[in-house]
């Protein structure tokens, strides 16, 4: 009963200890994988994408690290996602800006490849053709691939006669733009027209690195061209046929029938006239004969001036004799109703030092008709004033009249051809003086200007460089 009583005391103890060694055990357990599990469960959560997560862990510090490498985690994630999302977007943009260029690629060429004009495009400092259209070879009769591996040898094609011309433009306009035209030969010696019209390209740094350009075939338009001024001149020249026999028959006819009645007077009346009447006669027969010398003379000049074939031959030349010379002769022909005078203010030398160089024979021309015509437009009679200034580069001549003077908007026409004033009146003249003085002026590479009132007078300046 004893040894029972101890035996079930002893069992009691057991089972007591047994149960505080369990539930401490458990106790230890349930501290040690509680906070695991609350990390299985939130990496569950986790992977399931519920990022709002909370470890429900003791506070110490191992999971409390645990917590903030999962926030540090999550946190990544979420950068990564956005920085993923911008690559995206960056990408589709690229993407759109690639085919946007393929696209206006594809039409740049179709352009390019379809047009009938040569489009060009050369690397600006080594002159490389960087593309050249197909166009090429059907204007320039070459292939494109000759021009690739031999950048310059579009020019050898140029005409030679164009070719230098051509060639300064090019260098005049390096760095800006220009329109050249020439003529090429293709290799079967047909001749065509080019229109080259060429631009630079510049970089961000407003540097010329590429030249563009578009050449076009204008053999038509300019064969066009040619015979419409063929046409045009053929015209003038009928035109100025006409006003030539006009003018030439109403001018030749004055002194032609002085000349007729001064013969018939003498023929008939000449025994019975005093010698001193007789003499009149004969001198209007010279003087008629001399104004249809010259009306011949300006003929056959404007004749030579018209075909380009009036001469420019320049010499050394004493220009105040030779103005002197001329003034005297006028003022014989004038009479006394006229009074010339000569001024002269020659700062370098005109007379004895350098004499300037200039062509004589049209010296004259220029000088005559001027002067002829102060006198001529000076019906009243009056004072003519010559003029000559000469400095170191060139030779001013004025002449100044108190004459009728010109129509102000008559003053453009002036040196056309045939063009009369409409205020001259009766007073005789074929219009041809001035066109020839004008010829003459530009052959010595001068300048003419007018000046002029009504009633007033009127001035024309001449400028000669000396030569
Ligand atoms: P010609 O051929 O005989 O010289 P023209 O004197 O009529 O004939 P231009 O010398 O060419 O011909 O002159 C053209 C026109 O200009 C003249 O008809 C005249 O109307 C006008 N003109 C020229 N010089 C003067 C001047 N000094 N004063 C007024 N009008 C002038
Ligand atoms: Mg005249």
């Amino acid at each position: 009963m004893e040894v029972e009583a101890l035996y079930s005391g002893e069992y009691y103890w057991n089972m007591i200890l047994g149960s505080v060694f369990t539930v401490l055990a458990w106790l230890v357990a349930v501290t040690i994988t509680h906070p695991m599990l609350a990390i299985a469960k939130a990496i569950n959560y986790i992977r399931r994408g519920n990022r709002q997560v909370n470890i429900e862990t003791n506070k110490d510090n191992r999971s409390q690290s645990l917590s903030q490498l999962v926030s540090a985690l999550i946190q990544q994630e979420k950068n990564l996602k956005a920085s993923n999302a911008q690559l995206q977007l960056e990408l589709t943009s690229k993407l759109m800006a690639q085919e946007m260029l393929r696209q206006s690629e594809e039409k740049f060429r179709q352009l390019a490849e379809n047009i009938q004009e040569v489009f060009w495009i050369r690397d600006f400092r080594t002159h490389e053709i960087l593309y050249i259209s197909p166009a090429y070879e059907q204007v320039w009769q070459r292939n494109c691939e000759s021009l690739y591996s031999n950048p310059n040898s579009w020019l050898d094609a140029i005409h030679p006669e164009d070719r230098e011309r051509a060639l300064s433009i090019m260098k005049e306009n390096i760095y800006s733009a220009y329109q050249n035209e020439y003529r090429i030969i293709q290799p079967d010696g047909t001749i065509c027209w080019i229109c080259d019209s060429s631009f630079p390209v510049k970089n961000h740094h407003g540097q010329v690195y590429r030249r563009v350009g578009i050449a076009q075939d204008i053999t038509e338009r300019k064969q066009a061209e040619e015979t419409r001024l063929a046409l045009a001149k053929e015209r003038e020249i009928s035109q100025l046929k006409s006003q030539f026999i006009a003018i030439a028959s109403h001018e030749f006819r004055t002194p032609l029938t002085t000349i007729l009645l001064s013969c018939d007077f003498l023929q008939n009346y000449g025994d019975q006239l005093p010698e001193e009447k007789k003499q009149r006669h004969f001198d209007k027969i010279k003087s008629s004969v001399k104004h249809l010398n010259q009306i011949l003379e300006d003929v056959l000049v404007f004749g030579k001036t018209e075909a380009g074939k009036l001469n420019f031959e320049p010499a050394p030349i004493d220009l105040i004799s030779f103005c002197l010379d001329l003034v005297e002769q006028l003022q014989l022909n004038a009479g006394e109703k006229y009074k010339i005078d000569f001024v002269e203010q020659c700062v370098y030398g005109c007379a004895r030092e350098e004499l300037p160089v200039m062509d004589e024979k049209l010296l004259r021309h220029i000088f005559t008709n001027l002067l002829s015509n102060a006198i001529k437009y000076s019906p009243q009679g009056g004072r003519i004033k010559f003029e000559l200034i000469c400095d170191g580069t060139s030779a001013i001549f004025k002449i100044q009249d108190e004459g009728i003077g010109i129509p102000e908007e008559e003053v453009d026409k002036l040196f056309t051809s045939f063009f009369r004033c409409s205020n001259t009146g009766h007073l005789p003249g074929t219009g041809l003086g001035l066109a020839i003085v004008k010829n003459a002026v530009e052959l010595h590479k001068g300048q003419i200007a007018v000046e002029s009132q009504l009633g007033v007078g009127t001035t024309f300046t001449v400028i000669l460089p000396r030569g």
